[in-house]
């Protein structure tokens, strides 16, 4: 097969532009982001080994490589993991699948500065792309374990890439950066100096569980073995002491697992000693993914066990409304070929996932008493999530509702707990009231409103779908009904005294004739016309039965095909 040109697709093209006129100063995390690329490709190879033992490869000596050519100008990162097929190649690199990405460009067209661009590159991370910050031209040669024919992508980051078969590719992965001149005026960008990788990697990359070796420089020269040095310490973190570990190294490893270039918001760790022993290191993101409610967003964390790693995305080990959280367990007593089949099943991965979900909701409960900002990210970001929770896990009811907060028209900014709702509650008070609808605007403007906000009754107001159905789903909070003021009949004088009653029995004598006609005219629509004492300024308003579907969740369940 002859050499192909190929053409990046356009948000590759726009991307690479970007890194070569890159203007973030940080540029050394591309070394970064290649050993984890290549940290990744070992622990796959490792792992479609232990599944079929006949693979045609070799996992004797599994590990990261970095060679560094002073005259050549090139630093090459090299592992012998599970390599790309011709066709992975072209499209794992020469395309941009990831979503998030095209997202990043749209908010850099955005951003009018060079500050403001730096800012977002530092937030997205755009993983191998990023050599083109340091490199003029980058050539990678991999071959896929158990395949025969190698290939070999070149490009200098312009529109095209080349590709081409090559016949005597060693197993893995090596990718090659043709360094750009080097700035006599910024020594401190030197990536031909050991000194400067060595630093590098132990800043970033010491966590990585496999091996970072580094050939002295003109090792190739002679025939013997060279001597390397292994630069990072490979100690898994989840399984040292809090005190060995510092906050930089915890949220490196996240930013290696979570694949996101910003510090998490939150480190979780968790010891479990006893009959089922495990270690578990959780990351809460800063910041919700923004494919968080499609159909295919990857949840799950990284298993380990005994410092093996075992599988991606391990889905068993927490409940979908925590699927946000990234991180490891590992645990002791599992068997190496444990399948995501039998893993669904087991009653340890089913005690871990109970330990664990509650220790994420109590350290969301500390992070609540102790730091209202924090918490507070939080629960923008990922509260839409958490409160599924309210419908799918019964058993956190009372933890989740613990740890919500709700727009209210107690504040037009500050949301509220249940626990502050019913402190304010007026005298006589019984419920809990609550309003959905699209936006806080409209919810406001509903005719419902009126009489709670004439009588300085509050109401929650609710704008998630999902809303909808753990209102429904939980019925109550400490003993006080949460009730929709859009549903059934809402007597706010019940406490008045009850004359009220008599008049209103009155009124709707007097007013018999209109309500028939009313009924008669809108028959097809409604079920019955009655006298409100709820509106104050509008004339008429549509309610639901106490017992009917609200408007939002018939959009729910219509949008979901039911
Ligand atoms: P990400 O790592 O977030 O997926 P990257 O841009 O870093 O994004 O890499 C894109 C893809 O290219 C990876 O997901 C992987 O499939 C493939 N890839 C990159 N480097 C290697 C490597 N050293 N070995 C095997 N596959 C690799
Ligand atoms: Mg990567």
């Amino acid at each position: 097969m002859p050499t192909e040109t190929l053409e990046f697709q356009v948000e590759a093209r726009q991307l690479l532009q970007l890194m070569i006129h890159s203007v973030y100063s940080n540029k050394d995390v591309f070394l970064r982001e290649l050993v984890s690329n290549a940290s990744d490709a070992l622990d796959k190879l490792r792992l479609a080994k232990l599944r079929d033992d006949a693979l045609d490869a070799d996992v004797s000596d599994l590990h990261i490589e970095i060679d560094i050519d002073r005259d050549a100008r090139t630093l090459t990162v090299r592992d012998n993991g599970i390599g790309m097929s011709y066709d992975e190649v072209g499209q794992l690199i020469g395309t941009i699948a990831n979503s998030g990405t095209a997202k990043f460009l749209q908010e850099l067209r955005e951003a009018k500065d060079a500050a403001g661009a730096e800012g977002l590159i530092g937030q997205f991370g755009v993983g191998f792309y990023s050599g083109f910050m340091v490199a003029d031209e980058v050539t990678l040669v991999t071959r896929h374990a158990g395949e025969s024919q190698g290939t070999r992508w070149t490009s200098r980051g312009e529109d095209t890439y080349t590709l081409e078969p090559v016949d005597d590719a060693p197993q893995g992965t090596s990718v090659t950066l043709h360094l750009k001149p080097a700035d006599p005026e910024n020594q401190l960008h030197d990536y031909t100096s050991p000194w400067k990788i060595r630093e590098i990697i132990k800043r970033y990359s010491d966590f990585i569980t496999w091996p970072i070796r580094m050939l002295p420089e003109g090792a190739g020269d002679s025939d013997e073995t060279p001597e390397h040095e292994t630069l990072n310490s490979m100690k898994a973190l989840w399984a040292r002491s809090r005190e060995e570990v510092s906050d930089d190294e915890y949220h490196e490893l996240y930013k290696h697992i979570a694949h996101d270039w910003r510090d998490p918001l939150e480190t979780i760790r968790l010891q479990a000693e006893g009959t089922f022993e495990f270690q578990a290191l959780l990351f809460l993101p800063a910041h919700a993914p923004h494919d968080l409610f499609t159909r295919d967003f990857t949840r799950g964390v990284q298993l380990y066990v005994r410092r093996v790693f075992i599988m991606d995305d391990c889905e068993a080990l927490l409940p979908p409304y925590l699927r946000f959280v990234k991180g490891v367990v590992d645990a002791a007593d599992l068997s190496l070929n444990v399948s995501r089949e039998i893993l669904q099943q087991d009653r340890h991965i089913e005690m871990m996932r109970r330990r664990l979900t509650k220790k994420v909701l109590s350290t969301v409960k500390d992070m609540m008493a102790k730091d209202q900002e924090r918490y507070g990210t939080f629960w923008r970001e990922f509260g839409t999530v958490l409160k599924e929770g309210l419908v799918t896990d019964p058993d956190n009811r009372d933890a989740i509702l613990a740890l919500a907060s709700f727009a209210s028209t107690h504040h037009d900014t500050e949301p509220t707990t249940l626990k502050s709702y019913v402190e304010r509650m007026k005298d006589g008070q019984e419920d809990i009231y609550f309003l959905t609808g699209e936006s806080r605007q409209s919810i406001e403007n509903s005719p419902h409103m009126e009489a709670f906000r004439d009588r300085g009754i509050e109401v929650l107001l609710l704008t998630d779908p999902v809303d909808e159905v753990w209102a429904d789903a939980v019925g109550e909070y400490e003993g006080k009904k949460l009730r929709s003021v859009a549903k059934g009949q809402i007597d706010l004088d019940a406490k008045d005294d009850d004359s009220s009653e008599g008049e209103r029995e009155k009124q709707s004598e007097d007013f018999a004739g209109l309500l028939g006609w009313m009924k008669e005219q809108l028959d097809e629509d409604i079920k019955e016309v009655r006298l409100s004492s709820r509106l104050t300024v509008s004339p008429a308003c549509v309610v639901s039965d106490a017992n009917d579907l609200t408007p939002a969740l018939e959009n729910m369940y219509r949008a979901m095909g039911q």
